[in-house]
């Protein structure tokens, strides 16, 4: 006969059914928003329907991901700055090497052939 070593760890597991759920004072839980306070604390408001969080911590989320989607916007603009600038660098060195070039066969016209 095979023994199964059934571990369930039933506080973790009440912790974390627990962690976005408050007790009414009926004896049943409630959803409370997912998100944290300025102090750090959890945010005891009532989740938006179909939502985890709040009015207030859905927007701030909203704004937040906002935030990274713009920084992420102003990173790429300045890397395709950055290579523009090095392409406009490479093509003035490729003029310079041309005119160089061309005077080199300047000097060496004038010394030898005329
Ligand atoms: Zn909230």
């Amino acid at each position: 006969m095979v023994e199964y070593n059934v571990d369930i760890n039933f506080d973790e597991t009440s912790i974390a059914w627990r962690s976005n759920k408050v007790a009414k004072k009926d004896g049943t839980f409630a959803y409370i928003c997912e998100g944290k306070t300025k102090l750090g604390k959890k945010c005891v408001r009532k989740p938006l329907t179909g939502c985890n969080y709040c009015k207030l911590h859905k927007n701030k989320l909203i704004v937040e991901q906002e935030k990274i989607v713009e920084q992420e916007t102003n990173v790429e603009q300045e890397k395709i700055v950055q290579q523009e600038t090095y392409i406009e660098i490479l093509l003035l060195l490729k003029i310079i090497i041309t005119l160089l070039f061309l005077f080199i066969i300047k000097i060496i016209c004038n010394k030898y052939i005329l």
